[in-house]
C-alpha cells in the first residue's frame, strides 16, 4: 500500500511463567499508513500495551514479522532498535515519564541528545516546543512543580522534539482529569491534523471515538477493525528535519551523560558524599602515607651520607647479632692497630654513657662520650674555644674535657669562657680545655651539642668502669680503596681476637640495609593505602549497584527515547567516574594537608607527585573499573521491563 508505514503480520507474544504461557499478542496483523490517527481499543489485559511496545520497537515479538517503512524490525540488535525508535517513533505514557531531577526543557531535549543535535538547536527546539504547548513558562520548572496535565504536555513535547513518524500514546489521558484529558486529545489531534501518524491506546469509547480508526483487541486478537479512515493533511516533507539524526555525535553523549551523572550524584548528596569519602579516604591515604614514607627515608638516608661516606664502623660481636649488655671485645689498643693500617687516615675509639655533670650548685644530665683526639678532624667538627685532647692526654688519662655548646651554655650560665675551670664528673673534678663549635640539632632532631667529650682511656678508666669499647669509626683516605681496606681491617682484627668476635660495615652497606628497610617500611604504608582504595572503590560499586535498581525507570525512559546501550553505558560509568576523580581530587588535598599537620608535629614528610598522581590515577580506575559492572547492568535492562519498574 502507498505511505504504508508500519506493517505487523501474525505477530505472536508469548509469556511464560512457569508451566503457564500468556499469550498476550496471538496473531497479530495490522497496516498502518502515513497521517492516520488510530485508536487501538481493548479492555485491560487484552494486549494493547504489548502491542505498543512492539508497535515501537521496544519489545521484541515471539514470533511473527513487523516492517517499519518496508525494514523488517522484529529481529534487529538492541542498538539498531534504538536508532529505529529515535528516528520514527516519540512516546507518551500513561505516567508521562519524565525524569524527577530535569526540568522540563531538559526533558524535552532528552531524545535530541542521542539523535545528536548541537545543544543550541536542542534548546531552541524544546522551547519552541513547550512554547507551543502553552508551557513557554515553565522551561526551568521540574515535573514535580506541574501538574498532570502540563507533565503530560512536556512529554508529548518531548516526544515531538525529534519530529518523528509515529507518535504513540499508550493511555495518554489515563492518569488526567476530564479537561486535562480533553486537552492532550486536542492536541493529538492537532498534531494529526499537521500531517503527523498518531497511535493512540485507550480503553475509553469516548477518548478513541477522537480517532480516525478504530482497532479493537481481545484477548491478543484483532476482533474488529475500522480501516484507514480520512487522512489528515497530506504530510510536508518532514525528513528534512530529521538531518543530523544518523550521526549521532558521541560528544553530545558524553555531555548529556556528564550533566546526567551530575544531577544525580547532585541529588543524592549525602550518599554521594558518603561515597566520596570511601575514595578521599583511600587517596589521601596513599598520598599522606606515601609522604611519611618517602620523609623517612631521606631522613635515614642525610643521616647516614652526612655522616659521611668514607666512614667506617667496627662494632663488636659478630654481624647481624646484637647482643644484650656489654660485649667484651674491642679494646683501645684494637684502634691503635687499625691506624697503622695502609688508607687508614684515622681510627676512633667510642664509648659514650649518661652522666651527671656538676659546676657549682649546678647538676646538668647529658652524655659523656669517650672518644680519640682525632674526633674534630673525623666529624669535620671544630673547637671554638679552647682546645680539642691531644694524642698524650689520652694516652696518659688526662682528666680533661671539652664541652658542647648546650652543656656549656647549661653549667656556665654567666658567660665568659669556662675554658680553665673545673667539673665534676662523679665527683672528680675534670678540666675543662675547650669548647665546640655549634653543631646544632641531628637528622633526627636531637641536640648534638648536648655532649661532654673525655679521652677514650680516661672516660674508660674513671667514668664507664669498663674495658671494652662500643665502636671504632674508620676513616679513610682513599674511598675508591674502601673495600681493600675493610678486608684488611678484618684480617687484623682476626688475627689480634683469633675468632671473628666484630663485625665492619662501611657506609654502602649501612647504606643498603636502610634503604631496604625503608623500602620494606614504604611498601607497607602504600599497601595499606592500596588496601583503603580498593574498599573505597567497593563503596563506590555498591552505591552504582543500588542506584541503577533505583533509577530502572530512568534508564527505561531513557531508552525509550532512543539511548543506545552505548549512551547508558557510559551514563554510568561516568557517574562512577566523576565521584571517583573527584574524590581523588579531594583526597589528594585531605593527604597534602594531612601530611602538613604531619609535618608540622616534626614528623619528617616529604610530597612527591608520583604518588598523588598515581592515587589520582587509581581513583578513577576504580570509578571505570568498579562502574563498569553496575553500567552494564544498566545497559543491558530490557527497556520495557526498565519502564514497567517502579
Ligand atoms: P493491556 O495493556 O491491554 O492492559 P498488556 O499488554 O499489558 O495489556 O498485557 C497483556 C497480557 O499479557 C496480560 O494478560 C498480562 O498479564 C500479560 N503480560 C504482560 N506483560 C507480561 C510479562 N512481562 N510477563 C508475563 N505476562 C505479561
Ligand atoms: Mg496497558
Amino acid at each position: 500500500m502507498n505511505g504504508t508505514i508500519l506493517e505487523l503480520s501474525d505477530i505472536h507474544k508469548h509469556y511464560t511463567n512457569g508451566d503457564a504461557t500468556v499469550r498476550a499478542l496471538d496473531g497479530v496483523s495490522l497496516v498502518i499508513g502515513r497521517g492516520e490517527f488510530v485508536a487501538i481499543m481493548g479492555q485491560s489485559g487484552s494486549g494493547k500495551s504489548t502491542l505498543m511496545n512492539i508497535i515501537g520497537c521496544l519489545d521484541r515479538p515471539t514470533s511473527g514479522s513487523y516492517r517499519v517503512l518496508g525494514k523488517e524490525a522484529a529481529y534487529l540488535s538492541a542498538d539498531d532498535l534504538a536508532a529505529l525508535r529515535r528516528e520514527t517513533f516519540g512516546f507518551v505514557f500513561q505516567r508521562y515519564n519524565l525524569l524527577a531531577t530535569a526540568t522540563a526543557g531538559e526533558n524535552v531535549e532528552i531524545p535530541s541528545v542521542y539523535a545528536g543535535l548541537p545543544k543550541q538547536k536542542r534548546s531552541q527546539r524544546a522551547s519552541a516546543l513547550l512554547q507551543r504547548l502553552g508551557l513557554g513558562e515553565r522551561i526551568q520548572h521540574r515535573p514535580a512543580e506541574l501538574s498532570g496535565g502540563q507533565q503530560q504536555r512536556v512529554a508529548i513535547a518531548r516526544a515531538l522534539v525529534n519530529d518523528p513518524l509515529v507518535i504513540l500514546a499508550d493511555e495518554p489521558t489515563g492518569a488526567l482529569d476530564s479537561r486535562s484529558g480533553d486537552e492532550v486529545l486536542a492536541l493529538l489531534k492537532q498534531l494529526h491534523a499537521e500531517g503527523r501518524t498518531i497511535i493512540l491506546i485507550t480503553h475509553e469509547e469516548n477518548v478513541a471515538r477522537h480517532a480516525g480508526r478504530i482497532v479493537r483487541i481481545q484477548d491478543g486478537h484483532i476482533v474488529e477493525d475500522s480501516g484507514p479512515a480520512a487522512i489528515g493533511r497530506p504530510e510536508t516533507d518532514s525528513d528534512a528535519l530529521r538531518a543530523g539524526s544518523n550521526g549521532v555525535s558521541f560528544s553530545a553523549s558524553l555531555q548529556e551523560a556528564l550533566v546526567a551523572a551530575w544531577r544525580s550524584l547532585r541529588v543524592n548528596l549525602f550518599r554521594t558524599v558518603l561515597t566520596l569519602l570511601g575514595i578521599i579516604i583511600g587517596v589521601a591515604a596513599v598520598v599522606a602515607m606515601l609522604a611519611v614514607g618517602e620523609g623517612s627515608r631521606q631522613k635515614v638516608l642525610d643521616r647516614i651520607t652526612s655522616f659521611g661516606t668514607n666512614l667506617m664502623v667496627v662494632r663488636p660481636g659478630a654481624a647481624g647479632i646484637r647482643a644484650a649488655g656489654d660485649i667484651a671485645t674491642l679494646v683501645p689498643d684494637d684502634a691503635i692497630a687499625i691506624r697503622g693500617l695502609p688508607n687508614v687516615e684515622l681510627a676512633l675509639p667510642e664509648r659514650s654513657s649518661r652522666m651527671t655533670v656538676r659546676h657549682g650548685n649546678r647538676d646538668y644530665q647529658t652524655s659523656i662520650q669517650g672518644t680519640g683526639q682525632d674526633f674534630p678532624r673525623a666529624r669535620d667538627w671544630p673547637v671554638a674555644d679552647g682546645q680539642f685532647f691531644s694524642a698524650e692526654d689520652v694516652r696518659a688519662y688526662a682528666p680533661v674535657v671539652v664541652l658542647g655548646r648546650t652543656v656549656a651554655k647549661t653549667i656556665f650560665p654567666e658567660g665568659g669562657s669556662p675554658v680553665g675551670k673545673y667539673v665534676l664528673l662523679k665527683n672528680v673534678p675534670f678540666l675543662v680545655i675547650g669548647v665546640m663549635t655549634e653543631k646544632g640539632a641531628s637528622p633526627m632532631g636531637g641536640d648534638q651539642d648536648d655532649v661532654i667529650f673525655v679521652p677514650i682511656n680516661t672516660g674508660l678508666v674513671r667514668l664507664f668502669g669498663k674495658k671494652y669499647l662500643s665502636s671504632i669509626t674508620v676513616k679513610v683516605s682513599d674511598t675508591a680503596d674502601i673495600e681493600a681496606t675493610q678486608e684488611r681491617i678484618e684480617n687484623l682484627l682476626r688475627a689480634r681476637h683469633r675468632t671473628e668476635d666484630f663485625s665492619v660495615r662501611n657506609m654502602a652497606s649501612f647504606l643498603q640495609a636502610a634503604m631496604e628497610t625503608q623500602d620494606t617500611f614504604t611498601l607497607l604504608l602504600g599497601t595499606v593505602a592500596a588496601i583503603s582504595l580498593l574498599v573505597g572503590g567497593i563503596g563506590v560499586m555498591n552505591i552504582m549497584l543500588v542506584s541503577v535498581v533505583e533509577r530502572t525507570r530512568e534508564i527505561g525512559i531513557r531508552m525509550a527515547t532512543g539511548a543506545r546501550m552505548r549512551d547508558i553505558l557510559l551514563q554510568f560509568n561516568i557517574e562512577a567516574a566523576v565521584v571517583c576523580a573527584a574524590g581523588g581530587l579531594v583526597g589528594i588535598a585531605v593527604g597534602v594537608a594531612a601530611g602538613m599537620v604531619l609535618r608540622y608535629s616534626g614528623m619528617s614528610v616529604v610530597f612527591s607527585v608520583a604518588p598523588a598522581v598515581l592515587a589520582f590515577a587509581c581513583a578513577s580506575a576504580t570509578g571505570l573499573i568498579f562502574g563498569y559492572l553496575p553500567a552494564r547492568k544498566a545497559a543491558r535492562l530490557d527497556p520495557v521491563i526498565a519502564l514497567a519498574s517502579e
